[in-house]
C-alpha cells in the first residue's frame, strides 16, 4: 500500500514537472499575444488619432482664412471659389461650404446647389472648440456616403470630411472596429462597423492612451491632449486566439523541451536515489549488513563497560556509510526492517561472548523514530537484552525523535519500565536542548562529537560543554562524551566529573570477535592495575 502511494506520488511529481514548465509557456504566450494586440490596436488608435487632428486643424485654417478674405456674403461667388481652393488642398476633408439653420446654403462644390440650399439636419453636439458637429450628413451628389460635419458656431463655416477618410487606416483585420468617441460625454462620433465600448474605462486625458479586454475582445482608446474626441480601436476575440496559437506554436514546444528534460533530470535523481534503496532492500535479504562496537569506558579505571552497536554495510567490497543508508531507509519507511535485523545480528553477535563477559557489560544500540513509536519497540528491547545474556541494554535516540511524538514518550517509560536505559544521543546539537534536559526523564547524555572535539580551542562549544556537564549534575542525568580522540579531552571531561566516554582513544567500533580478545585483554590489563592498586 504504502509502495503504491510512493508510487503514485512519485508520478504526480513527474507529471508536475513535466506540466509547469508546459502551463508556464501556454500562458506566456497569452501574455504575449496579448501585449502584441495591445499594441497593435495602441498604434491604430493613435493613428485614427493623428489623422482626425489634421481634420480639425485644416477646419481650422480654412475658417480663418475665410474670415480674413471677408466677404460681403458667405456664399458670393468669389468667396465659393476660394471655399473650392481651401477643399482641394486639404487632404483629410472633402466639401468646404456654409451653414445657416441647418442648410448648407453654399459649398465647395458650387454657387448655393440650388438657392434652396442642402438640408443637413440639426447637430448632434457642440465641440469644445466651439464648432457645431454633424455625423450623418448626407450629400445629393454624393447619396451613397455619409459625412461628418463640423461648423464655426459664429461664421457657419464648415468643414465636411468622409468617415472612412478618417477612420480607415488600412491596418487592423477582419473584426476590428474603430470609433471616434467625445471624451465629455463617451458618445460614438462616428464608426467603422458597430462597436462595443462595454468595459471601456474612464477616459483620463492624462494616461494618453488606455487598453482594456473586454469579453476577449481587446480595445485601445488613444486621447487628444487639448480637445474633446478619442480613438478607439477594438480587436476582436478572434484576433488574440489566432495571434495566441501563432506565438504557442514556438513557444510551447520549448516549454514541452524543458519539461521534458526537468523530468529527465527528476527520473536520473529518482533512479540514483533507488538505486542505492533497491540494493539496501538486497542488502537486507542478502546478509550483506553486519554489526561493528565502539567501546563505552569507565573513564577512571578506563574499563570497558558496554559497547555501541554501529551499522555496517559492505557492498560489493565497499562500505557504505551509515550517514549515508540510514536516513535513507528512515525517508523510504525500511528503518524498522534495519531494525530488527540489527537486533537479530546484536543476539547473533552476543552468543560470542563469553558469559562472565556479557554478565558484566551492556549493548548500547541506536533507534529512530518510527522504531521508537511502534507498540511492540520496548518488549522487543528486552527480549533482547534476555537473549544477548548481557547485564543490560542501552537505547539511544536524538533529542528531535524524543520530544517529537507523541507516541514516543509512552515507550521511552515503557522502556525505562523494563529495566532498559535510555540516553539522549547527539546532545546539543538540537535548538533547546539545555532548556528541556530536566522534563525528559533519561538516563543519559550523549554530548556530540563537535563539542568534545572543542575542548581546550576557546570556541564556544568548547565552553558549552561545561555548561551541560554542569546542568545534567543538577538535574541528575548521568554524561557519555562521544568522541573523544586525545587524552587532553579525557582529562578535562574527568576533572569535570564525566564517568563516561566513547571514541578513537579508547577504541574504534570493530567486529565481535575483535572485540570479544579486546575486551579481554583490556580488562585483564584493568584487573592487575587494580590489584596492584590495592596492594599499593
Ligand atoms: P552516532 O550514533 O552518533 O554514532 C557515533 C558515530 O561517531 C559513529 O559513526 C562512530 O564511528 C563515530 N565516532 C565515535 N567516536 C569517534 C571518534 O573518536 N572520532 C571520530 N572521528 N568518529 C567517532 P558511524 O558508525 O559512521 O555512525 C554514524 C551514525 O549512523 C551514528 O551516529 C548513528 O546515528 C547512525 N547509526 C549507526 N548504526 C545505526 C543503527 O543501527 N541504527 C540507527 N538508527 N542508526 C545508526
Ligand atoms: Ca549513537
Ligand atoms: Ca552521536
Amino acid at each position: 500500500m504504502r509502495g503504491l502511494i510512493t508510487r503514485i506520488v512519485t508520478y504526480a511529481a513527474l507529471a508536475l514537472a513535466f506540466m509547469l514548465p508546459v502551463c508556464a509557456s501556454v500562458w506566456m504566450s497569452y501574455r504575449l499575444a496579448l501585449s502584441e494586440q495591445q499594441l497593435h490596436t495602441g498604434i491604430l488608435a493613435a493613428e485614427v488619432l493623428y489623422r482626425v487632428h489634421v481634420f480639425s486643424e485644416q477646419n481650422l485654417r480654412i475658417n480663418a482664412a475665410l474670415r480674413r478674405h471677408g466677404a460681403t456674403s458667405p456664399c458670393s461667388p468669389d468667396n465659393v471659389a476660394l471655399m473650392r481652393n481651401l477643399a482641394v488642398g486639404a487632404s483629410y476633408l472633402q466639401v468646404v461650404g456654409y451653414v445657416e439653420g441647418n442648410v448648407l446654403q453654399c459649398s465647395s462644390y458650387g454657387y448655393g446647389d440650388g438657392d434652396a440650399g442642402i438640408p443637413i439636419g440639426p447637430p448632434a453636439y457642440r465641440s469644445r472648440l466651439g464648432n457645431w458637429v454633424r455625423t450623418s450628413v448626407k450629400l445629393p451628389f454624393d447619396e451613397s456616403r455619409r459625412y461628418i460635419a463640423l461648423t464655426d458656431s459664429v461664421t457657419g463655416y464648415s468643414s465636411l470630411a468622409l468617415p472612412d477618410m478618417l477612420l480607415d487606416t488600412g491596418g487592423g483585420g477582419h473584426g476590428f472596429a474603430i470609433a471616434l468617441v467625445a471624451i465629455s460625454n463617451r458618445q460614438i462620433v462616428v464608426q467603422r462597423d458597430p462597436i462595443d465600448l462595454g468595459g471601456m474605462p474612464p477616459l483620463i486625458r492624462e494616461r494618453g492612451t488606455i487598453t482594456w479586454q473586454h469579453r476577449g475582445a481587446t480595445g485601445s482608446v488613444s486621447l487628444s491632449p487639448s480637445r474633446d474626441y478619442a480613438a478607439v480601436v477594438m480587436s476582436p476575440a478572434s484576433a488574440l486566439h489566432a495571434n495566441w496559437r501563432n506565438v504557442a506554436t514556438w513557444l510551447v514546444p520549448f516549454g514541452a523541451l524543458l519539461g521534458g528534460a526537468l523530468v529527465a533530470l527528476a527520473r536520473l535523481g529518482l533512479r540514483r536515489r533507488h538505486g542505492l534503496l533497491r540494493q539496501l532492500d538486497r542488502a537486507l535479504r542478502d546478509d550483506e549488513l553486519s554489526l561493528a562496537y565502539m567501546p563505552i569506558v569507565e573513564l577512571e579505571s578506563g574499563k570497558w563497560i558496554g559497547a555501541e552497536a554501529l551499522m555496517r554495510w559492505c557492498h560489493d567490497g565497499q562500505w557504505i556509510a551509515p550517514d549515508k543508508f540510514i536516513p535513507l531507509a528512515e525517508r523510504h519507511h525500511r528503518i524498522r526492517k534495519l531494525t530488527n535485523r540489527m537486533l537479530d545480528l546484536l543476539v547473533a553477535d552476543a552468543q560470542a561472548l563469553p558469559r562472565d563477559l556479557a554478565r558484566a557489560m551492556y549493548f548500547s544500540v541506536n533507534l529512530s523514530a518510527e522504531d521508537l513509536a511502534a507498540c511492540a519497540i520496548a518488549q522487543r528491547v528486552a527480549d533482547v537484552r534476555q537473549a544477548c545474556g548481557v547485564d543490560g541494554v542501552m537505547v539511544e535516540a536524538t533529542e528531535g525523535v524524543l520530544l517529537e511524538a507523541s507516541r514516543v514518550i509512552p515507550n521511552i517509560e515503557r522502556l525505562r519500565k523494563l529495566g532498559i536505559r535510555v540516553a539522549i544521543d547527539d546532545f546539543g546539537t538540537g535548538y533547546s536542548s539545555l532548556s528541556y534536559l530536566g522534563s525528559l526523564d533519561v538516563d543519559y547524555i550523549k554530548i556530540d562529537k563537535s563539542f568534545v572535539s572543542a575542548i581546550g580551542t576557546n570556541s564556544v562549544r568548547g565552553h558549552v560543554v561545561a555548561h551541560i556537564i554542569d546542568m545534567a549534575k543538577d538535574v541528575g542525568v548521568a554524561v557519555i562524551a562521544e568522541g573523544v580522540e586525545t587524552q587532553e579531552q579525557a582529562d578535562y571531561l574527568m576533572a569535570r566529573g564525566v564517568r563516561y566516554a566513547q571514541g578513537w582513544l579508547f577504541g574504534k567500533a570493530m567486529p565481535m570477535q575483535d572485540f570479544v580478545s579486546a575486551i579481554r585483554m583490556h580488562n585483564l590489563y584493568y584487573k592487575n592495575c587494580m590489584q596492584k592498586r590495592q596492594v599499593l
